[in-house]
């Protein structure tokens, strides 16, 4: 329900588990044994104890990810964003522009510098165009 939310959150560098509705138990467990927050859209669950719980309102990701961002005072750091993959939550490695070569598309390899692979789904990621993209959508939230 909140996948888009996640995302992004991971891309500034949050470490963030998602799980699936259906395993509220789950969720309540992992959170009071990883000392994590629970963000659900689900008032359900959002009466059980966890160890911190907000409950989302809004459907609209940028309103989410604005009261996430504003409630727990996190900051947007350009150290902190590209950490970590946006899929899987698993810090990136930085790897040398020669090795992404033939996986990048030819203008992504000439125009950028910077690139890290994810050692879970070798996803590759470069700042360049998220970073303008993440500034985009932050600016939206203002
Ligand atoms: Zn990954």
């Amino acid at each position: 329900m909140l996948g888009r939310l996640c995302r992004w959150l991971r891309l500034l560098g949050e470490d963030v588990s998602y799980c699936r509705e259906s395993e509220g138990g789950e969720i309540i467990y992992r959170s009071l044994k990883e000392r994590r927050v629970v963000l659900t859209r689900n008032t359900k669950l959002s009466k059980k104890r966890a160890f911190d719980l907000f409950l989302l309102e809004s459907q609209d990701f940028r309103k989410q990810l604005k009261s996430v961002i504003q409630k727990y005072g996190i900051s947007i750091d350009s150290e902190k964003i590209f950490t970590r993959c946006s899929e899987c939550n698993r810090l990136l490695i930085g790897v040398d522009k020669k090795e992404v070569k033939n996986s990048v598309p030819e203008y992504v390899y000439c125009s950028h510098e910077d690139f890290s692979v994810c050692p879970a789904c070798k996803k590759i990621f470069w700042k360049g165009t998220h970073k303008s993209l993440i500034g985009k959508v932050l600016d939206s939230l203002k």
